[in-house]
């Protein structure tokens, strides 16, 4: 079984977002950033499937500028066979992601698209989605658990309330959610071997996909700051001003 995992570079989810002066958009010069965390929890997922096994090999892919090396590096040094780069420093959207993945995916015929649930930057949560319609493939969205056998996958999903274990027959898209796994650090071995590992750098123009916006931010602005607490004495002192502050 092949396996394709498209990874995004985005900002580091530890670090503290700032947002532009003009408030066009959120602070991308020197500031750190790595793998999508939904998408290491999908090559993570990938990588034990190879190990058990199921998978004969994991192909990872992004789309991005040329530093998205840097995350195909962190996916291959997880333990992805081989990678793919399409270039481009527009920051294409859902639907244009998409489509370039819908070609890699008729170019590669993997058995598995696994990919994150959402990008922690633009929160879209749309492109597995989308990428299944494009295909006309089965999705299982949002996995806690996924086994394969018997060419279908079955998957376990977190919806309102509990869990949904829904079955698809491959070649289908999954996307992560974060209870999915725990994804490894890549060990300096496997750091250094991934240096070696095949990665495939081509212009996104050579795909033919429009990458035009067809959404235009209008602005982006601070979360309100929050407002600093109180310490009180008692608990009949809490009620009263929780009353005079009409909150109870
Ligand atoms: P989104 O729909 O933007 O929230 O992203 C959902 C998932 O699509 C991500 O977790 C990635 O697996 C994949 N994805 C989105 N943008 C890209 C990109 N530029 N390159 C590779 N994968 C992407």
């Amino acid at each position: 079984m092949k396996v394709l995992v498209p990874v995004k570079r985005v900002l580091d989810a530890n670090i503290k977002v700032r947002v532009k002066a003009d408030e066009s958009g959120v602070e991308l010069a020197n500031v750190k950033m790595s793998m999508n965390p939904f998408d290491e929890i999908a090559v993570e997922q990938a990588v034990r499937m190879q190990e058990d096994g199921t998978a004969s090999e994991v192909v990872a892919v992004s789309i991005g500028p040329e530093k998205a090396q840097e995350t195909l590096r962190a996916a291959l040094a997880m333990g992805a066979d081989r990678a793919i780069l399409i270039k481009t420093d527009a920051d294409p959207e859902p639907l244009a992601v998409a489509k370039i993945l819908a070609k890699i995916a008729a170019d590669e015929s993997p058995d598995l698209v696994i990919m994150g649930k959402q990008a922690i930057d633009d929160d879209s949560n749309a492109t597995g989605q989308m990428l299944a319609a494009l295909m006309d493939w089965p999705q299982a969205t949002f996995a806690s658990k996924v086994e394969i056998a018997d060419g279908a996958a079955t998957v376990t999903r977190e919806i309102d309330g509990g869990l949904q274990t829904v079955k698809v027959q491959l070649p289908a898209v999954v996307t992560t959610d974060l209870r999915l796994n725990e994804p490894r650090f890549a060990s300096l071995p496997n750091i250094m071997k991934a240096k070696k590992k095949p990665l495939d750098v081509r212009e996104a123009a050579e795909t033919g996909v429009d990458l035009a916006p067809r959404l235009s931010v209008v602005k982006v602005t601070e979360p309100p700051a929050r407002q600093k607490g109180e310490i009180v004495e008692s608990a009949e002192e809490l009620v009263a001003k929780l009353k005079a502050k009409g909150v109870i």
